[in-house]
């Protein structure tokens, strides 16, 4: 069976996609009662966390009452977490006015909860008796959002509207918003189906799978490649400890193969670390340190390296130290990313230069060059996955994941990364990160990792020839 369709519950519904939005128009609470029992009873057979969000024309104990009635074991249920049932407020309202980012943020909290716990996904009930008519705008404006945005998760959810405090235009509205509406005719419950959102939320939650499974499988053949290429590697660097003194033809090729396997380990790993960023696996390894002498040896690492290729590189400061909570690792990916990118595209006899800015709440990065820079109809296109400025055959060597992976992991640490480059000019790439610190008295002083390991450079500028 197809995995992502559920089981609604619901009579005339029948199976629904993940990210089905449903509305209900009730005249009283025994209505919403009868329907939505047993949608969350479905829920629950399903492995799915449940959550009904109750407003002020019911309450906990009441719906308890009413699941206990249809099911036997409605309490172990919400013992063990997986039906929750809050209030009102706790998603919608906030300083007693309705807060649509709020709700937002809130609904994609559970989700993701739901999934780290092991659940198929999140299925609620929304009654939205709470809602007052000074809302209404603004909370048609998030019914919208809400019905782009859900079929990307693993969501469904049920919204109760009191048919009694809703008028016609409400009615449209909330007709156009939801796949399905149920209404009560005499004493029968009918549905309303929304042709053109069910096709919409088949065909990207269609699209969404298709995406899964080519990030799975771009993750598990990059996992294949890494175990022959360190087999490849490893047998090189023996052939380099082997080599004579005199064959300077031996040295040459031992020095093309080991580029090219660094090229490749480069691939690979940001093909790995990508994959997991997007399905949420990311975890960074933060610790208190101090960045401005982490990226100050990075900069001096490198400097050797862009002078050879007769570009000089500048590091400057407003400050000496500051301590912020960060993956140094990841940090030094950055650095060196944003490094090689600017010695491969600033010809010879060009300049680097890195600043640190001390603005109290924020760190600044930047890296700056006075190389070839970027089409201003191409700067905002570049931080996308496998976007390059020059696709033709003579373009500098790259994959396109580089500025996407750095920008990624900028935003995992609660960062922002900006550019300003003009053409023929330069190109000016400005990393913010918050400077939060966990306890400052104990933080400790690293090194960045590559004084212990050149590799990680070589790896990061294989690109360069
Ligand atoms: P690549 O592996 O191709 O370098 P990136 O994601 O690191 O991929 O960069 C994407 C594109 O952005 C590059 O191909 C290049 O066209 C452009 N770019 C990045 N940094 C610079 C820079 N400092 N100067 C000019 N162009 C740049």
């Amino acid at each position: 069976m197809d995995e992502s369709l559920r089981t609604s519950g619901i009579e005339n519904v029948g199976k629904i996609y993940w990210g089905t939005h449903i509305a209900q128009l009730y005249d009283s609470v025994e209505d919403f009662f009868n329907i939505a029992v047993s949608y969350i009873t479905s829920g629950l057979k399903s492995n799915e966390l449940c959550l009904w969000v109750y407003s002020q024309n019911t309450s906990f104990d009441e719906i308890i009452k009413f699941l206990e009635v249809h099911m036997d074991d409605a309490d172990s249920y919400v013992k063990c977490g997986q039906l929750m049932l809050i209030p009102y407020t706790e998603i919608y309202i906030e300083d007693d006015t309705f807060n649509e980012v709020r709700a937002n943020s809130r609904w994609k909290h559970y989700v993701e909860m739901a999934l780290k716990e092991g659940y198929e996904g999140l299925r609620a009930v929304a009654d939205t008796y709470w809602l007052e008519k000074s809302y209404y705008r603004t909370f048609e404006r998030y019914e919208k959002n809400i019905q782009n945005t859900i079929p990307e998760m693993n969501f469904i959810v049920l919204c109760l509207y009191d048919v009694r405090r809703t008028d016609t235009l409400q009615i449209a509205e909330i007709i156009k918003n939801h796949s399905y509406v149920i209404i009560k005719n005499e004493h029968n419950f009918e549905v309303v189906r929304n042709v053109e959102l069910q096709i919409k939320d088949r065909q990207l939650m269609q699209a969404h799978e298709h995406d899964q499974l080519k990030n799975e499988f771009m993750a598990n053949v990059s996992h294949e490649l890494r175990t022959p290429l360190n087999v490849i590697l490893g047998t090189v660097q023996l052939l380099e400890l082997r080599k004579t003194e005199e064959d300077t033809k031996e040295h040459k090729y031992i020095k093309i193969l080991k580029q090219n396997c660094y090229r490749l380990v480069r691939l690979i790993n940001n093909i790995i670390d990508i994959t997991k960023i997007d399905a949420d696996f990311y975890e960074l390894k933060k610790q208190d340190c101090d960045i401005v002498n982490l990226v100050e040896e990075i900069t001096v690492s490198v400097a050797e390296y862009a002078l050879s290729k007769n570009i000089t590189v500048d590091y400057d400061a407003d400050t000496d130290k500051k301590v912020i909570n960060c993956d140094p690792d990841q940090i030094e990916r950055i650095v060196l990313n944003l490094l090689s990118n600017a010695i491969k595209f600033t010809p010879a006899g060009g300049k680097i230069s890195i600043f640190m800015h001390d603005k109290a709440e924020k760190i600044e990065l930047i890296v700056k060059d006075n190389g070839i820079g970027i089409p201003k109809d191409k700067q905002q296109r570049i931080f996308k996955r496998f976007e390059q400025v020059d696709k033709s055959l003579a373009r500098h060597e790259g994959s396109g994941i580089g500025l996407s992976l750095v920008k990624a992991l900028v935003e995992k640490h609660g960062g922002i990364i900006k550019l300003n480059s003009d053409e023929g000019k330069g190109s000016e790439f400005i990393v913010e990160l918050p400077c939060n610190v966990q306890n400052i008295e104990s933080y400790q002083c690293i090194d960045s990792t590559f004084k212990n390991s050149p590799e990680k450079i070589n790896i990061e500028f294989s690109d360069i020839y």
